[in-house]
């Protein structure tokens, strides 16, 4: 059999790595992106401050190490050049398609092919098709009544407006995620005024950062073992964590944070608004210098009364209050929960993939869903959570690789996950996250509306690639070609 052609959504971090893999293996592959170039989540949030909190020297692949990474959280352009850099530099360029949104995914059983279709209406068949959408995709905007009679202006963190600055302006800024406390340090100090509101508190613990000398860098480039030591750090630091809500870890991750908020806020009425119910993990985990000391300033107040309607000039609370402004950013964060939700996938047989994760989504080891021959998933239904996404799609990205050799190797058509082990695989993972933080007495995107954790892996990250390494090619149906 020729080798099949391959069609990869997304050109994040994911469709790079797929495609660097695809290029080693002489696939004739086609990365399919929705915006100008490579990047994906990182050439989407721009916000001011905006920066990856696992460590660079492990926030980049194996196979691209990078000496130069300025300071231990690296912000978004410098990881944005990494990437298009890795991706222009392993000549992935000739095989974008960018600024094509593809919509829909239609699988015949005739041709054992896929029929990939944009939103211009053009469509292509390839025999496999990668999903690297991520998951952090869709912006969620919430359906706060009056929203269209506001005359200010409002955009989400991930479509930052940076053609007029908040310098000055009457700022409101709602939710307290991770993009939050990355964009409100940044641009506190200068507005006029800024209301966050913050709906539910959580937990936000201190960072630790180190910007490196010019000696440091010149010794990361001349010995890299240097740089593997800082990256074999953070790596073991992942490696060591624990979940469990009761587990020691979880304790004292939740004392030092308590005390990190009692440190940095003196008011008393604000420390009882900022302070969580929850343990440590249950909401992503999150660190700061600056977000306490933004909160903290004058001109800076945190709303807890809910928003209930935008009005011509501002927002109206619970409370009865109306909050005057000119900009409303809305970091209110992604449909995580939801993945591939911007794709009208049909499988084998005319089954649709989102009538399939109705209850949630879930697939086998985040990659092959049963019913869905010869589409793999990267940074699929719980894959996230336990360590840098990028040694993750690493894994991903060469058990894809294995599939294709394999399909190459027996002249199959198609090759499709098998149901039983896919449900054993998830009653095996729920059963391991019932009694861990993300499970525990707060909201958090990690959870589906039924109630199913779809997002996180409840093993260490290297169980995760040793597991993916370890499949069985006997778990997979083989279909022979056609003629
Ligand atoms: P997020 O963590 O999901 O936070 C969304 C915030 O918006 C929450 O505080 C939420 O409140 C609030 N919210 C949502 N709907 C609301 C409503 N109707 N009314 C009031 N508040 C509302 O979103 P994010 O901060 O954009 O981060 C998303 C994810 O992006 C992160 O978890 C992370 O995976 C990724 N990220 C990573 C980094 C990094 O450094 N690696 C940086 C930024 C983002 P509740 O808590 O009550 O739901």
């Amino acid at each position: 059999m020729s080798k099949p052609t391959v069609a990869v959504i997304g050109a994040g971090p994911g469709g790079i790595a797929m495609g660097i893999q695809l290029a080693a293996g002489g696939f004739d592959f086609t990365v399919f992106e929705r915006g100008a170039g490579f990047g994906g989540t990182w050439r989407n949030n721009t916000y001011p401050g905006a920066a990856c909190d696992v460590p660079s020297h492990f926030y980049s692949y194996s196979f691209a190490l990078n000496p130069r990474w300025s300071r231990t959280y690296a912000d978004q352009p410098e990881i944005l050049a990494y990437l298009e850099q890795v991706a222009v530099e392993r000549g992935l360029a000739e095989h974008l398609v960018a600024d094509t949104r593809v919509t829909e995914l239609r699988w015949s059983d005739q041709t054992h092919r896929w029929t990939v279709t944009t939103a211009a209406g053009v469509r292509q068949e390839f025999d496999v098709v990668v999903s690297a959408v991520g998951m952090l995709d869709v912006p969620t905007i919430p359906d706060f009544p009056g929203a269209d009679r506001f005359r200010g202006r409002t955009f989400h963190t991930s479509q930052w407006d940076h053609a007029t600055s908040t310098a000055g302006q009457r700022v409101a800024s709602i939710g307290t995620g991770a993009s939050a406390i990355q964009y409100v340090p940044a641009i506190a100090a200068d507005t006029a005024h800024l209301t966050v509101f913050q709906r539910t508190p959580t937990w936000v613990g201190p960072r630790f950062e180190e910007v490196f000398t010019d000696e440091q860098l010149e010794l990361f480039e001349r010995e890299p073992d240097a740089a593997l030591k800082l990256r074999d750090k953070a790596f073991q630091d992942y490696e060591l964590a624990d979940f469990d809500v009761e587990s020691d870890i979880t304790r004292y991750l939740t004392k030092i944070s308590k005390g990190y908020l009692y440190a940095e806020i003196a008011d008393p009425d604000l420390r009882t608004r900022l302070l969580p119910d929850h343990p440590v993990g249950c909401k992503r985990p999150l660190s700061s210098t600056g977000w306490f000391a933004a909160l903290a300033l004058p001109h800076v107040h945190v709303e807890t009364s809910p928003i209930v309607e935008f009005t011509e000039r501002g927002l109206r609370t619970a409370d009865g209050a109306e909050h005057e402004v000119d900009t409303v950013i809305y970091g209110t964060g992604f449909a995580a929960s939801d993945y591939l939700s911007t794709l009208e996938v049909t499988g084998r047989g005319g089954r649709r993939l989102h009538d399939d994760w109705a209850d949630g989504a879930e697939a086998y080891l985040g990659t092959a869903v049963p019913g869905y021959p010869n589409l793999f998933t990267l940074y699929g239904p719980n894959t996230n959570g336990v360590t840098s996404i990028i040694y993750i799609l690493e894994a991903q990205t060469e058990f894809v690789r294995r599939m294709l050799d394999d399909m190459v190797d027996r002249g199959a058509a198609a090759v499709e996950v098998g149901r039983s082990v896919t449900d054993a695989f998830n009653a095996e993972i729920q059963r391991a996250m019932a009694d861990t933080v993300w499970m525990s007495n707060c909201n958090n995107y990690f959870r589906h509306a039924s109630g199913k954790n779809v997002t996180q892996f409840p093993y260490r990250g290297t169980a995760f690639a040793e597991r993916l390494a370890a499949v069985s090619p006997d778990d997979f149906l083989w279909t022979p070609p056609t003629h």
